[in-house]
């Protein structure tokens, strides 16, 4: 099999993997227990969320376990109007965010939050002056601005640094879905000013069902799974013990070979392309130049991409329509469609994402097949 699909999910690191395994059988106790077969327990949570915070330049204290990017996703945005409750607030997001965002966005019309979804240009990057306009119109309101670092369906990388200050001159809280950042670029939360940052462990070589949300220092959010005390009373729930220390093992690993892994990676990319530009194959590329490396979206012209798919699954080959977490729809994505792809092309979208444990030689797999599929 080949599997070229790592913006969905990725392969457990073996380390984080031997990390978790003693927490399943062994220490097993639940960390919140006053008695010292807990302790064990407490001190792995203990270290898992400072390597974590080490990792994105934070304190240990403004990283809140979360059971992944969905849920810390719902929480930055429900956190902070439920925050305003009896009162009126507004949401800026944009067009082209992970339905974790848009979705939840919706939703919060109904508890009257006043919600404005920004257009993106071509490359899929919100514009700077876009935001600003936006920004300038109702500033009475206490606004939450939501963009996300990169995109997952077509990798284009947001200036999150500028965005950010251009939000603080506003006087309004930021907030960047970083699930596809985080573990695979340099993120450093002081030097980019963000307030809130979402990350989710299984996209970065750590276990399914864990994450965290960055929540700066100050920042008021409020809670939204309400039980016991755990996370410093912010998020209830008996801890996901074995799950934090997996996902803590799996970002240290991933941060200490960031440049190796994004060099490797980049070079499968090339591989990719210098491979397909020999053929006659009549192709876009959809995104920036400045893209998260091995995220590829490519749409080919009259082509179906659920074919595609399809064809290329029954040779053991994964690759991805759009957003995996769109795969029961059909549709042309609300990406591709924000970005203006031309018809022609749009349904012949896939995405491959490649991720450390690809090669060269399954990115002139996947070329040949795609090539012998799209000839017939
Ligand atoms: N945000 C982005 C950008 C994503 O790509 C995803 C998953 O694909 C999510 C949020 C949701 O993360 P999770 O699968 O951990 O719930």
């Amino acid at each position: 099999m080949i599997y070229a699909d790592n913006a969905a999910t990725t392969k457990l690191d073996k380390e984080a993997f031997e990390s978790m395994k003693s927490y399943f059988q062994n220490e097993y106790a639940n960390a919140s227990q006053l008695y010292s077969f807990s302790k064990v327990c407490r001190t792995a949570i203990k270290e898992s969320r400072e390597i974590i915070g080490k990792s994105i330049n934070s304190k240990a204290s403004e990283v809140i376990i979360t059971s992944g990017g969905t849920e810390s996703d719902n929480w930055a945005i429900r956190g902070f109007v439920d925050n305003h409750y009896g009162k009126s607030c507004r949401i800026i997001t944009s067009v082209i965010e992970h339905h974790a965002i848009l979705n939840v966005c919706e939703t919060m019309k109904r508890y009257d939050a006043t919600v404005d979804i920004l257009d993106v240009n071509h490359k899929g990057e919100i514009e700077l002056d876009t935001l600003k306009t936006a920004l300038e119109s109702e500033q009475e309101m206490p606004t939450l601005v939501s963009i996300m670092m990169a995109n997952n369906e077509i990798g284009t990388i947001q200036n999150i640094k500028e965005l950010c200050k251009i939000t603080h001159e506003y006087g309004a809280l930021f907030h960047t879905d970083a699930v596809q950042v985080v573990g695979h670029l340099p993120i450093d939360v002081c030097e980019l000013n963000v307030d809130l940052l979402s990350a989710s462990a299984h996209k970065f070589n750590g276990p399914k069902g864990i994450g965290f949300l960055f929540v700066k220092d100050g920042v008021q959010l409020d809670s939204i799974i309400l039980g016991g005390a755990q996370e410093a009373g912010r998020r209830a729930g008996t801890e996901n013990v074995a799950g934090i220390v997996g996902m803590a093992i799996a970002l240290e690993r991933n941060v200490n070979n960031l440049s190796k892994n994004v060099e490797h990676i980049k070079s499968v990319e090339k591989c990719f392309f210098d491979y397909l530009n020999e053929t006659d194959i009549n192709y876009i590329r959809n995104g920036s130049e400045n893209t998260l490396p091995g995220n590829i979206s490519v749409s080919f012209l009259d082509a179906e991409g659920e074919m595609l798919l399809h064809r290329l699954d029954l040779k053991g080959i994964c690759i991805s329509t759009g957003s995996a977490c769109d795969s029961v729809n059909t549709q042309i994505s609300h990406v591709i469609k924000a970005i203006g792809v031309n018809d022609k092309y749009a349904k012949g979208t896939i995405r491959i994402s490649f991720g450390r444990e690809n090669t060269k030689k399954e990115a002139i797999e996947i070329v040949d097949q795609l090539v012998k599929i799209l000839k017939k």
